[in-house]
């Protein structure tokens, strides 16, 4: 009887698809990747039996898995307290092979797909099954960018799901919480030099037993944020999204037979690979594409408060390469990218990649076929020592979105490139705005008890424009394809920070036959605080992005703030008081107000600063890039601009070439004064269009 027990504790908890027996997972993981090496297929696959030989089971099998994804994470996001979670829906679950890549996915912020497998290899690479095992009910934990994950406010939770001793998969949900307990309140903070600072780092940790969370992990890790409540509810909803997870891929496994969900999940994701291949192969010109961005690390600024080594004005630089080989693989390369800084925005394999999967999710494989397939027809190159691959444990990444999105803009618009040669005009999109202003901060909040903020409004910018239309206004973010900006009430429950206004920003779209989307600005009052700090934190003195054939990038970020102001007197008398900052020209904002300091910079970057009741901070959210050249912008589709006050007359005739006049709320274009002007500025060979 102890015999047998014995033998059982040790049986392994991988498999071999064709014999039966049990293998450790780490060999089973090593026999896998050796297939993908010796035969370019996953697992070795060349036909997919399952799918060839009853089509209509493997997509059955395939969409309620994948519809047990989206209602894991749509019902376990009620769960969550924290609007970034509840409202902007900053979570996303997935189910994993017993090797840790993605079979289905929900949809959500699938930029933590790749980088949740990425946590589940390590595991399996540092052979967890041995120490410190994995069983059933077992829960584990991960937020460290150098296992998996992009920044350390990502939390990962993923569930081992067994089937009679056996690890047929995992269920992984990742929340993006409120604050980290690092150096400054909110979860991405400036002015972190190294990961130290970063706050609470959770390195591929069991954290749970009998699908509960171990006591000595939820008593340490809610001591170790500033937002326990908001934390343990984030907690709970990952948990409750794993287990519905697994409820769904067990009454799956009850139905078809545990043999067939194995095939299925194999086929699934190399029919998740051929997939990317083959819309690579119909929608790409092979070749190479090559693309630059840089974006501004202000750290030398005077308002940013860092220790000397660390406290200076540097750039950061990522050329990439794109290759497109005539059979369909896909390869980049960020070869020659500056190196790593003493500063919150450096990257990691993990999530670079995470990242770069993403953004082809929503272009290239737009389609709920999406898994860890494409990962296996891609190549990277990220060399050691740069922003992009630090090779220390030890560089910080609270902000390693600071330049992600505008890094990747490049490998967009290489994307694009190839789209408009092939005739697919639509899908063409010259980038994404850089996500950011990030208003976060935190002190004693207007309940009287310590709190930290991180507004989400950052989720609804201004996207690229396409080669036949405008971008979406504050529609995206590229991280989160589905997010929202946002109740204003509701953001005023969570943060003492009502809104004075919150309306579109004039002349934020970069310009362009086709216009970006236009960025917007919330202007926050602080009221009913004491001891309040916050601080701004994006792109400033630099364009981050680039238009596309001849478009313009978005407009660049600045930071605006009033301290110690004369607001509650203006309320008191009803007189006016500043509800934005449309037109930065315009200064209406300082002629509406009276105030110790106005802080208005081209930095888009501070550290922590402490504000008083009745201070203003503007929340700036970027537009993002146009395509084609401005001058070529139909003028009526300018006048309309001018009209819904998207462009403002100055910029309609410096930008567009365009002559408008208003009168009582209606843009009249001047068609004499235009034709001229027109005529003065293009030179004859520019006359020809480049959009048709
Ligand atoms: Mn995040």
């Amino acid at each position: 009887m102890t015999t047998n027990l014995l033998v059982e504790m040790k049986a392994s908890i991988g498999w071999d698809l064709h014999t039966g027996e049990r293998i450790p997972l780490r060999v089973m993981y090593e026999r896998g990747q050796q297939l993908v090496r010796e035969t370019g297929h996953y697992w070795g696959l060349e036909r997919l039996s399952l799918k060839e030989s009853d089509p209509i089971r493997y997509e059955k099998i395939f969409a309620r898995l994948r519809a047990g994804m989206v209602n894991a994470r749509e019902t376990a996001k009620r769960i969550a307290a924290s609007p970034i979670v509840e409202q902007e829906g900053e979570l996303c679950s997935v189910f994993y092979s017993p090797e840790g890549d993605s079979v289905a996915l929900s949809t959500g912020i699938i930029v933590h797909v790749h980088t949740m497998s990425e946590f589940i290899k390590f595991m399996i690479q540092q052979d967890y099954e041995t120490d410190p095992g994995i069983q059933e009910g077992d829960l584990f934990t991960n937020n460290d960018c150098h296992v998996g994950n992009v920044h350390p406010c990502d939390i990962a939770t993923v569930l081992p799901v067994f089937y009679e001793g056996e690890l047929l998969g995992w269920a992984g949900t990742v929340t993006h919480v409120i604050d980290m307990g690092a150096v400054a309140p909110g979860s991405m903070p400036t002015g972190i030099v190294e990961r130290y600072g970063d706050g609470y780092y959770i390195t591929a940790r069991k954290t749970g037993q009998n699908f509960r969370p171990n006591k000595d992990w939820l008593l340490e890790s809610q001591r170790s944020v500033r937002t326990p409540s908001f934390w343990s509810l984030d907690e709970k909803t990952r948990i409750t999204a794993n287990m519905m997870i697994r409820n769904t891929v067990l009454k799956l496994i009850e139905e078809e037979g545990v043999d067939i969900f194995k095939q299925f999940m194999r086929e699934a994701v190399e029919d998740g690979r051929q997939g990317f291949v083959n819309a690579i192969k119909s929608m790409l010109v092979p070749g190479t594409y090559r693309g630059v961005a840089f974006v501004d690390v202000p750290y030398g600024e005077e308002r940013v408060t860092v220790p000397d080594f660390a406290h200076k004005n540097s750039m950061m630089h990522a050329p990439s390469e794109v290759t497109i080989s005539n059979d369909g693989q896909f390869s980049v390369t960020f070869d020659g990218a500056n190196e790593w800084g003493w500063h919150s925005f450096n990257c990691t394999p993990a999530g670079m990649q995470g990242g770069i999967w993403v953004l082809l999710t929503q272009t290239i494989m737009a389609n709920e076929k999406v898994n860890d397939g494409a990962y296996y027809a891609c190549q990277f190159d990220f060399p050691v020592g740069t922003w992009a691959n630090t090779g220390t444990v030890q560089s910080a990444h609270a902000y390693s979105w600071h330049f992600l999105v505008s890094a990747w803009a490049p490998l967009w618009q290489a994307l694009s490139r190839g789209y408009y040669a092939r005739g697919y005009w639509e899908e063409v999109n010259a980038g994404n705005a850089n996500t950011s202003n990030w208003l976060q901060g935190g002190g004693i909040d207007q309940y009287g008890k310590l709190h930290a903020v991180n507004s989400f409004e950052s989720a609804a910018e201004g996207t690229g424009a396409s080669a036949v239309r405008d971008g979406t206004d504050h529609g995206a973010a590229v991280w989160n394809p589905e997010a929202d900006q946002g109740d204003m009430e509701i953001w005023e429950v969570t943060e003492p920070l009502p809104f004075l206004g919150r309306r579109a920003k004039p002349n934020t779209a970069g310009g362009g036959k086709y216009r970006g989307g236009l960025g917007y600005e919330s202007l926050r009052l602080v009221w009913g605080t004491q001891d309040w700090v916050m601080y701004f934190m994006g792109n400033g003195f630099m364009h981050s992005d680039s238009g596309l054939f001849g478009g313009y990038p978005g407009a660049t970020g600045y930071s605006l703030a009033a301290h110690d102001t004369d607001l509650a007197e203006r309320f008191a008398h009803q007189k006016a008081y500043p509800t934005g900052d449309p037109d930065p020209d315009r200064r209406d904002f300082e002629e509406n107000l009276h105030a110790r300091e106005i802080f208005r910079s081209p930095t888009g970057t501070t550290t922590q600063e402490t504000y008083h009741n009745y201070d203003l901070y503007l929340n700036y959210l970027r537009g993002g890039p146009g395509v084609g050249d401005p001058l070529e912008r139909d003028p009526e589709r300018v006048r309309q601009d001018v009209e819904d006050e998207s462009v403002t007359v100055p910029y309609a005739q410096s930008l567009y070439g365009v002559v408008v006049t208003v009168v009582e709320g209606r843009a009249i274009v001047d068609v004499e004064a235009t034709t001229l002007l027109h005529d003065t500025c293009l030179p004859f060979f520019c006359k020809a269009s480049v959009l048709g």
